[in-house]
């Protein structure tokens, strides 16, 4: 089991314990003070995890390259210090670390940014200057001395960042490259730049330092690489030293999810699998693998021969650790819904994760063991129960935890229905496992009531109860064509062909993905190929094709009352690929609604005064939720103090990463 994943990769002058990389996360750490200290923490923890190589987060090697004006560089001697905390810790461990070389070209946020040629990219309000010839060879000196510098720094190799849009794709394609010189024009002349910058770095730090080079094998962009040019550039880059390819999948500016929840695991392994059989370094396969079962399955095909796993390490330290003792059942697994990791490196916070609240926040959030064990009762088995009785229980605690329903996961029983949202189920089997670890004393359909806590002795009482769907109060209110999310998402009742949805948050979105879902008759993957527009042939530049939606279950109206486009609310990395695949699947977007009545005939509503009749099957309420205060009241009015976590505390833009961290802060504290 899993022999291809623990396999080790010699490299000749040095040996990789496993096949797993801990793929570049920016965390924004290394832009706050003190914050190498703790990048050397939250290293550390991965590396004693076990993990085969890890890479850091970009680097830039020079104030033109920075993500923003902040960020940080490496480009003299006195910044070594600082990353020495980071190299010394994962050494002390036993792990080895690269450091990501990072020029963002026309992606820097800041005036100061460069590229090949002075195009605005789509995603960024600053305007590159064009690079001078001379601004060119500075820059490859500059990536040169960074890669020197980090040698001194301790790591033990660099990854040279050539994928996702940044400068070196930027110089790579006709479409941010229109230089008529000698780095433009022509492939061999476009490609020359990354070239020289790995030739020389090899040529500067001999044979026995790693120089991943991470290459753009599907860039989704139109006017991206041919097929072709993408072999031609992993062999040149193979012939000028590098010691392994990782692979890129996608420019940020492109219209295509990559690594999101709704991208089937493995989704893009195909693109390293057809470069295996072109060069003959090691090839490393990215996006969305975030299970040794899936790791393992791409290695055993043969796509690639390392799998780089980057957020599951923000949800897990101690993903490789678990499967070498067999555990494969206690790891925490990522749901890729990006809301802590990337939404917040995209809005300038430090990154955390939703089902591990500690992920870079190792210095502040620990949970050691207690010295005054406690009786505590937890009400509720949601995201912010379980949470809570997972820590509260690891750390000595002897923990009661009371669930109305008959299984455990709350709300998260919903989402895991969600077409494409099916890993919110590892989180539950996540918590189960846990809560048979440390023997929580689990109480499935038994509704907590006031008397059965109080005649028990608890020193503690916590509440996680969670919320109530918010009902409508118009007219017809209690219409049978009137149901609740909740009806439709656990199967109780068989939606009609024609439905609205009253409201448009996250929910909305999710009971009208789950409502026009139709099952392909094609596999996952290229189901999901074929609806955003990916040709595994790549017959044209950037790996485009149109794009090719099933057609939708159902037809589906999605309404709100607020203004602005519809979706806003949601993820900053994630709402645009909700908007679209609903747009793809003709859903009906009204804003500005005034509910007026159901009755037989549908749903009565007014746009800016005009009435109008959805004559829909169903109208399902997805309007909020309000939290369900009953058992606090009574006990509050009781002279207890019993405490309050996720919904039961704020249902209001309640969200599960907030139910999460609520639970493991508490559980940390008590
Ligand atoms: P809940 O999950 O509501 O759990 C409360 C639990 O308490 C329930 O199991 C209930 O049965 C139990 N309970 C109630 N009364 C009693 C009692 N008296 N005794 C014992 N047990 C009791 N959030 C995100 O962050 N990202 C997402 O992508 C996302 N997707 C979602 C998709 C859907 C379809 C839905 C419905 C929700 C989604 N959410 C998402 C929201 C997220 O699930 C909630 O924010 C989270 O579940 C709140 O956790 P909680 O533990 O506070 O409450
Ligand atoms: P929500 O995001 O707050 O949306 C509730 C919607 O109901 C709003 O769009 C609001 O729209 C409408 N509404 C509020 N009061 C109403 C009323 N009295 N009558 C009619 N409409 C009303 O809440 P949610 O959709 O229930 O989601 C709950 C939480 O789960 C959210 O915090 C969300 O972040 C999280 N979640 C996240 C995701 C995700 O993908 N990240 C997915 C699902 C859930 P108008 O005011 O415009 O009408
Ligand atoms: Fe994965 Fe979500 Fe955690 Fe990010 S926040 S690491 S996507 S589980």
């Amino acid at each position: 089991m899993y022999e291809h994943l623990l396999r080790p990769l010699d490299l000749g002058w040095t040996t990789l314990k496993n096949r797993v990389i801990m793929g570049s996360m920016h965390t924004n750490l290394e832009e706050i003070p003190g914050g190498f200290e703790r990048a050397a923490v939250y290293f550390a923890e991965r590396a004693r995890g076990q993990v085969g190589l890890i890479v850091t987060g970009g680097i830039a090697p020079n104030e033109q390259g920075c993500v923003s004006a902040m960020s940080a560089m490496l480009r003299s001697e006195e910044e070594l210090p600082q990353h020495r905390l980071i190299t010394d810790a994962v050494h002390q461990e036993g792990g080895k670390i690269c450091m990501q070389i990072l020029h963002t070209g026309r992606y820097g946020y800041h005036p100061k940014i460069v590229a090949p040629s002075p195009i605005q990219a789509p995603i960024n309000f600053f305007k590159p200057k064009e690079m001078e010839e001379s601004d060119i060879l500075q820059t490859i000196d500059d990536y040169v001395r960074c890669a020197e510098l980090a040698r001194e720094a301790g790591y033990d190799g660099v990854e040279i960042m050539g994928s996702e849009g940044y400068l070196i794709n930027q110089f790579i394609v006709k479409r941010t490259n229109h230089r008529t010189d000698a780095w433009g024009g022509s492939y061999e002349n476009r490609m020359h730049f990354p070239i020289e910058i790995v030739k020389r770095t090899r040529a500067a730090l001999g044979h026995d330092f790693i120089i991943i080079y991470r290459l753009s094998m599907l860039d989704l962009v139109e006017e991206g690489s041919t097929w072709e040019e993408v072999v031609t550039l992993a062999k040149a880059i193979e012939a000028a030293g590098a010691t392994m390819i990782n692979s890129g999948i996608g420019w940020h500016e492109a219209r295509i999810p990559t690594i999101a929840t709704m991208v089937p695991r493995k989704a893009y392994a195909w693109v390293t699998q057809k470069l295996k059989k072109e060069v003959t370094i090691p090839l490393i396969a990215v996006n969305r693998i975030n299970t040794p079962d899936v790791a393992e399955e791409i290695l055993a095909e043969g796509c690639a021969d390392l799998v780089s796993m980057a957020r599951p390490f923000l949800a897990d330290p101690d993903i490789i650790l678990k499967t070498m003792e067999g555990r494969v059942n206690e790891i925490n697994t990522c749901i890729a819904c990006n809301q802590a990791c990337l939404d917040h490196t995209f809005q300038m916070k430090i990154s955390s994760c939703l089902v591990n609240p500690r992920a870079c926040h190792e210095t502040e959030l620990q949970y050691i063991p207690t010295n005054h064990p406690k009786r505590i009762a937890v009400v509720g088995a949601g995201p912010a129960g379980l949470a809570f009785a997972h820590i509260a229980a690891m750390r000595g605690h002897e923990v009661t935890l009371y669930e109305a329903d008959g299984q455990l996961g709350g709300q998260f029983n919903y989402a895991k229905n969600i077409p494409g949202k099916e890993d919110y189920g590892e989180t539950i089997r996540f918590y189960t496992q846990m809560m048979k670890k440390y023997q929580v004393r689990v109480l499935l359909n038994h509704p907590a009531t006031v008397e059965e806590l109080l005649a028990t002795d608890y020193d503690a009482i916590i509440l996680a109860d969670g919320i109530e769907p918010r009902q409508l109060t118009i007219e017809g209110h209690d219409h049978p064509k009137v149901v609740s999310y909740t009806e439709v998402l656990s199967g109780t009742v068989n939606i009609g062909k024609k439905a609205a949805i009253i409201g448009a948050g996250g929910i909305g979105f999710d009971v009208a993905t789950f409502l026009t879902y139709k099952k392909p008759d094609s596999d996952a993957v290229s189901a999901f190929l074929k609806e955003w527009g990916v040709d595994k042939d790549y017959l044209e530049a950037g790996g485009l094709k149109m794009p090719e939606p099933e057609l939708p279950a159902r037809e589906i109206y999605l309404l709100k009352r607020s203004t602005g486009k519809h979706g806003a609310t949601l993820g900053k990395t994630t709402g645009w690929i909700h908007r679209s695949h609903l747009k793809a699947m003709n859903v009906h977007m009204l804003a500005e609604v005034q509910y007026l009545k159901v009755d037989d005939q549908g749903l009565h509503i007014s746009i800016k005064g005009e009435a109008k009749i959805l004559e829909v099957d169903h109208v399902i309420v997805c309007a909020g939720q309000l939290s369900s205060r009953n058992i606090y009241n009574a006990l509050i009015a009781l002279g207890k103090e019993p405490r309050l976590i996720g919904g039961a505390d704020e249902a209001k833009e309640l969200d599960a990463k907030t139910a999460i961290k609520q639970g493991c802060t508490l559980a940390a504290n008590i």
